[in-house]
């Protein structure tokens, strides 16, 4: 029996039911796992946010978990192929399930996050992960929400023998402190989070659109070298920066003029995209979905300025 244990443990694939990620070396000792531009499908086992790890002179630094178990436990075989040392520390940027739902895999480690991530997952984790159960199916199998333990300490600190800066902001995740960035002063990577969307059209279900503006110009002030958005290829520049701001700046706008000439919601999201976009991975799924997140409020604030003048 013991031998059949060994055995099925030795047998073991390297990937981890269908996920089989190779980390993509962005700066010294600093790795990123590239999700696809796209919305969470079968065929992409969910794998659609960016994640990441630093190794430290005493330990890695795992920034996000990705969307399933499977996911976290292939990205743990995958950390394993570049260094022995072990992840000491995990942190979530935001509380979207493409981001945290691998923190399963990580168990045994102290896994930190903003009040608002953790809160808003112990209410809602439920519900997102059989969301995505019913997005993605097969490779979600044995994904449970686990919420961070850990309340994450703010400000420029040496964790594992690494130089790091956790900032809090918001307007994408949420109200206030809801996105979580880490900046590794020694390389110049930042992680974002998806407070940055690159050449893939950003998500805005929990939006607070001012406050990601002011995010945005925030991001730009830092001392990076390269960025990490949440979704889509890294970059040595602020390049991710301004095409975030663009495309929210067009979107609120957009909207506004829309409601200023009495459209309603249908009609709005079957509207033709500027050309500039249109490179950007799920334009018109994120499009409409927008459409149905921030539209209503819109359109009551411009009647409302119709009828009191
Ligand atoms: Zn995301």
């Amino acid at each position: 029996m013991i031998r059949l244990l060994l055995l099925g443990f030795l047998l073991l694939p390297a990937s981890v039911q269908g996920y089989s990620l190779s980390p993509q070396q962005i700066a010294p000792g600093v790795y990123m796992f590239e999700g696809a531009t796209e919305h969470f499908t079968r065929d992409n086992k969910g794998d659609i946010a960016n994640t990441g790890f630093i190794v430290g002179e005493d330990g890695v630094l795992v920034f996000d978990t990705g969307p399933s178990r499977n996911y976290g436990q292939s990205m743990r075989l995958a950390i394993a192929t570049v260094t022995d040392k072990p992840v000491v520390a995990v942190y979530v940027s935001h509380h979207h399930p493409d981001h945290f739902l691998g923190n399963q895999a990580f168990g045994d480690v102290p896994i930190h996050a903003l009040e608002h991530t953790i809160e808003t997952i112990r209410r809602d984790g439920d519900a997102v992960t059989d969301s995505l159960y019913r997005l993605v199916g097969t490779p979600m199998a044995g994904t449970e929400p686990v919420e961070p333990g850990e309340l994450v300490t703010l400000g420029r600190q040496t964790v594992a023998g690494r130089d790091i800066e956790l900032i809090a902001a918001g307007g994408h995740g949420g109200d206030g402190h809801a996105d979580l960035m880490l900046l590794d002063h020694a390389s110049g990577v930042l992680f974002a989070g998806d407070l940055v969307f690159h050449e893939r059209a950003p998500t805005t279900p929990n939006a607070e659109l001012g406050q990601w503006h002011d995010a945005l110009d925030r991001i730009e002030e830092l001392d990076f070298r390269v960025l990490v958005p949440g979704h889509g290829p890294p970059a040595r520049g602020p390049e991710p920066v301004q095409q975030t701001r663009d495309y929210l700046r067009w979107l609120e706008e957009h909207l506004h003029e829309a409601a200023a000439a009495g459209l309603d919601a249908a009609e709005v999201m079957y509207l033709d995209l500027p050309d500039r976009f249109q490179h950007m991975g799920v334009l018109e799924q994120e499009y409409r979905r927008s459409v149905a997140h921030l539209y209503p409020d819109i359109e009551r604030a411009t009647l409302r300025d119709v009828r009191e003048p």
